[in-house]
């Protein structure tokens, strides 16, 4: 195969190499013609996908026919490329994971210990989340190792990659032999996967599967009725979805009470929406208040000091964790919430020294309880989200950077707070981290950790901006000099705090808000 792309002066090369170089691009022929996969090769295309011109493109106004229709060939194609382009990538972590367990192997590492390091590095050269990266890694294994039919419609572009992971998570309960059947019965003719969307795929494996093992079926409904649960994450505009994942009968009554109970109201001449009533009308009941409004809430929030005690404008940062997930939030809004703590008289605060940069640098805790003080201040440097490349996940763990039996201090220069993922990622062989000097360009006087893979690649976590101090007006700024600046963070929840917080948190068992704000070192008392 070769492949060839048609230039607008009307020459056509080899995808990406220059005409006088088509000689050398021979080199990545070898073998009759069969390309070999080379990230270099593979840029000068995307280089050709990216720089293209558009055929035909020059008068919007008056397009043939035939370069409407050359358009939408090219859309089709490039549609193709991206199902190839997942294929290869299945291809590719397969083959590093498959090696690097080996490699393991031979190093006397325990199996259940082996690859743990390979979701890691899939996800930051592929800019996911470890856990996303550990999923495709685990969907591109079964497309290999046990579904030849779904991976090659997948290879030549006629299936995409979401309705590949259809493939391999409704065939996730039978055999091996029966998954083998499903994947050769549905993708085996790639004509018949044309126009066959997500759900009618969904319906025709679910159907497969029902004949092939009725027992594994039922099992398979029994499991996914104990994986019942309720969640919460963020939504835009200080929202959150609350989620609940419940057996569908339970789900669909709860619905239909609700909507119920909505209509009924509404009929009284009450002027909330329907769905307003709904949504308030489960919290009540889940709550046990009788007003939505009035149920406690909890919250870890970091604010400048100006902004909470001097009508500062510089926004606050809910942190993940909290129940409200992470997020900027507007001034007003975190004094707000400050202010609804202090009225329940469950309010907790706690100061974060800054240097004039605004690093955070200690905490009031830090004298008597060294670890939780080192655990707050991470959280707040890190927004309460893990600091490896592309995770999202809260940090479980306070980790050192330089490994404590390898010298590296318990300082919150040497701390990073990490998901428990990405901790047993580091841990394992061939992975390296070290702190960048503040002073260094890319750590951008932040903190940042620089990380280096067992195969050589780097990457960089810099920790987010912490919400800086505003002056508030000239007669502040004149008794405040700017080296004097502080920044105030202040946290309403189960969060970052000493154990004697904790017992009185419980006491109270309300309303709590956790206040912390960051002052220059020469004004900590
Ligand atoms: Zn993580």
């Amino acid at each position: 195969m070769r492949m060839v792309v048609r230039y607008d002066d009307g020459m056509t090369r080899i995808a990406g190499v220059p005409a006088e170089d088509e000689a050398a691009a021979s080199a990545v022929l070898p073998d009759g013609g069969r390309p070999v996969l080379d990230a270099g090769v593979v840029a000068q295309l995307r280089e050709v996908l990216a720089e293209g011109a558009l055929p035909g493109a020059t008068d919007t106004a008056a397009v043939p026919k035939e370069t409407l229709t050359a358009w939408v060939d090219l859309l089709g194609e490039v549609e193709k490329v991206k199902h190839t382009v997942a294929a290869v990538q299945a291809r590719v972590a397969v083959a590093l994971d498959e090696a690097t367990r080996a490699s393991e192997e031979k190093q006397g590492i325990r199996k259940e210990r082996r690859g743990r390091g390979v979701p890691s590095q899939v996800g930051a050269v592929m800019g996911l989340s470890p856990n996303a990266a550990a999923s495709f890694l685990g969907d591109a294994r079964v497309w290999v190792q046990q579904m030849p039919c779904t991976f090659e419609a997948l290879r030549v572009g006629a299936l995409s990659e979401w309705r590949a992971r259809i493939m391999v998570r409704e065939t996730s309960h039978l055999s091996a032999e029966h998954r083998r059947m499903i994947d050769e019965l549905v993708c085996g003719d790639l004509r018949a996967l044309a126009g066959l969307g997500g759900k009618r795929l969904t319906a025709r494996v679910n159907e497969l599967a029902a004949r092939l093992d009725v027992h594994a079926c039922v099992k398979r409904l029994a499991k996914a009725e104990s994986e019942r649960c309720v969640s919460v994450r963020p939504a835009p505009d200080l929202m959150v979805y609350l989620t609940a994942l419940v057996p569908m009968k339970q789900g669909i009554q709860a619905y239909a009470q609700l909507k119920a109970h909505a209509d009924a109201v509404k009929g009284t001449g009450d002027e909330r929406s329907g769905g307003q009533i709904m949504a308030d009308t489960l919290i009540e009941r889940v709550t046990g208040r009788n007003k939505a409004d009035q149920v406690p809430v909890t919250v870890n929030l970091l604010v400048s000091d100006e902004t909470l005690l001097a009508g500062g404008q510089a926004p606050g940062v809910l942190l993940e964790g909290s129940a409200a997930g992470v997020g900027a939030v507007p001034a007003q809004v975190a004094r707000e919430l400050v202010a609804a703590g202090v009225d329940a008289d469950a309010a907790w605060l706690r100061a974060i020294y800054a240097d004039p940069q605004g690093r955070l640098l200690a905490t009031t805790s830090v004298g008597r309880f060294f670890p939780d003080g080192i655990m707050s201040l991470l959280r707040a440097r890190q927004h309460g989200v893990c600091a490896s490349p592309y995770c999202d996940a809260p940090i479980r763990h306070a980790d050192h950077v330089v490994p404590h039996g390898d010298g590296g201090a318990t300082s919150l220069g040497n701390g990073q707070g990490l998901c428990v993922r990405c901790n047993h990622a580091k841990q394992a062989p061939g992975w390296s981290q070290s702190v960048l000097p503040p002073d260094d360009p890319e750590a951008r006087g932040r903190h940042a950790v620089e990380t280096v893979t067992p195969t050589g690649h780097r990457y960089l976590s810099v920790a987010p901006e912490p919400p800086r101090p505003v002056r508030s007006s000239p007669v502040h700024r004149g008794r405040h000099p700017r080296s004097d600046r502080g920044s105030l963070s202040c946290a309403s929840a189960p969060g970052p705090i000493s154990r004697p917080r904790r017992r009185l948190r419980r006491r109270r068992a309300g309303r709590g808000v956790d206040l912390a704000w960051a002052l220059p070192p020469d004004r900590k008392p």
